[in-house]
């Protein structure tokens, strides 16, 4: 374990070069997702057999992607789908595009979606999958072609009620719609419920695109009720604006907040005074990018947590929050929108510093909440209204913070701990019921 702890393949290997079990999907961010797993088992008591079984994936998929870039050269990107527990019902997770893709890192992933259905009692076990590629340096043409052969060579392992993809980061409604329809060609039909996070013509359903950042500013407003807090007039500060970090912006500057700082991959942007979003967004859909954008001051993407803000939100990518800046944080609370922000060091230096950190799995988890409303819609081929979505949306996120505020109570326990301890606990049950199989 000591080995282990240091990374890489060599720490992996033991003296007689034989591998440790479950080291095929070491990674940090499977060490960052096993450890807060650890801490919430030791919680509820978990017996070590169904211990083992959930701190890695049940299967995985590794394939190569052979594509021609627009000018005609041929290259080999590399995809996974990862699926962790096959206990719950058909696995549930997002494709991302994204530089660091590994076997690891979807790891950790799929663990955090199983907990993420299970907190929020969704019929559904944790997947993940991913193509590893900057997407930033590709054509919607080459996004198309890596889509459409990632879609073709994954096929064994998903279907409508095994294995159902959505979006993540970099992925999309377009990309989704690629999914569908190669998965369509093949089975020689159209298959809507493949996936979710299409658009609405093609099966998708009303409010999946605004879902999971609608679902973190219920949750805020949930928690700040609580706690005798309102939104209006909060300073928020937002890491990433895309598909959830935009969404969260909108909403919150909307109920009241002003939003103080924001960032994405190029820059970041600081306006005290709250910034002009609309201004920011017009921006965006000109330049793509962030950098050189009027409506603040320009600030290094790297300090933008460390802004003073009432409200904290990593709507990014993972390990954001690090034992190094922890201490520099100058936040009353975090809520995680990312997946994975916050690593273990740094939940101990907040937790020192009487921050709360609300956790992903809840604060993220109204993306699947109407990913699996999208699901169900398509199997009944019967459409609900965006008002409808919305309000059982509402009404899914309260009654998951209803059930981690009972469980810190009964654990004694932080928000992330109690999080996933009662979803361990959800998934446990079931592990026991049908005991060794699936
Ligand atoms: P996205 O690709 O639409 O947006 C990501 C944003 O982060 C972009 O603005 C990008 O420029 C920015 N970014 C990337 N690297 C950065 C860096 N180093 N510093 C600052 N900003 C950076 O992705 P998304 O769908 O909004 O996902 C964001 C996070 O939310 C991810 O952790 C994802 O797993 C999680 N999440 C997404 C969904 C969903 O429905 N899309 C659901 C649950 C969780």
């Amino acid at each position: 374990m000591e080995r282990r702890e240091k990374g890489g393949w060599e720490s992996v290997l033991d003296s007689e070069r034989t591998l440790i079990p479950g080291a095929e999907w070491d990674s940090e961010l499977h060490r960052i997702a096993v450890s807060q797993f650890d801490r919430s088992a030791d919680l509820v008591g978990l017996e070590p057999e169904i211990r083992t079984q959930l701190s890695r994936p049940r299967r995985a998929l590794v394939v190569n992607l052979p594509i021609h870039r627009d000018d005609g050269e041929l290259v080999t990107f590399t995809g996974y789908r990862v699926q962790h527990v096959l206990t719950m019902g058909p696995m549930k997770g997002g494709i991302r595009f994204a530089p660091a893709v590994s076997l690891g890192e979807c790891a950790a992933l799929a663990l955090w979606m199983t907990f993420k259905c299970a907190l929020l009692g969704l019929p559904f076990g944790g997947a993940k999958g991913g193509v590893r590629c900057d997407p930033n340096r590709l054509s919607g043409q080459e996004m198309e072609r890596i889509m459409r052969r990632y879609a073709t060579e994954i096929f064994p392992l998903i279907g409508p009620d095994r294995d159902i993809p959505a979006p993540d980061m970099a992925t999309g409604e377009r990309e989704m719609a690629w999914f569908m329809d190669t998965y369509s060609q093949q089975v020689g039909h159209p298959v809507p419920e493949i996936v979710t996070g299409k658009p609405v013509v093609l099966g998708g359903t009303a409010g999946r695109d605004s879902a999971t950042g609608l679902g973190v500013v219920f949750c805020i407003e949930d928690v700040l009720r609580e706690r005798g807090e309102a939104v209006e007039g909060k300073r928020v500060v937002i890491q990433g604006i895309g598909k959830v970090g935009g969404v969260v912006a909108r909403e919150l500057a909307a109920r009241g907040a002003r939003i103080v700082a924001i960032s994405d991959v190029s820059s970041g942007l600081h306006e005290p005074g709250g910034i002009d979003l609309e201004r920011v967004f017009e921006w965006v859909a000109e330049h793509r990018f962030l950098r050189g954008c009027p409506a603040g001051d320009a600030t290094p993407r790297e300090t933008i947590l460390e802004i003073p803000c009432d409200i904290l939100v990593p709507a990014a990518l993972e390990r954001q929050i690090t034992g190094e800046n922890a201490p520099r944080l100058d936040c009353g609370i975090v809520f995680e929108a990312a997946n994975g922000p916050t690593t273990p060091e740094a939940d101990r230096v907040l937790e020192q510093r009487g921050i709360d950190v609300i956790p992903d799995v809840l604060v993220n988890a109204g993306g699947v909440t109407v990913s699996y409303f999208e699901w169900v819609q398509d199997q009944q081929k019967y459409a609900w209204s965006r008002d409808e979505v919305t309000e059982r949306l509402r009404h899914q996120m309260s009654q998951a913070l209803g059930r981690v505020v009972e469980g810190r109570e009964r654990y004694e326990s932080d928000w992330r701990g109690a999080a996933q301890a009662v979803a361990i606990e959800r998934v446990a049950e079931a592990a026991r019921l049908r005991t060794v199989y699936p």
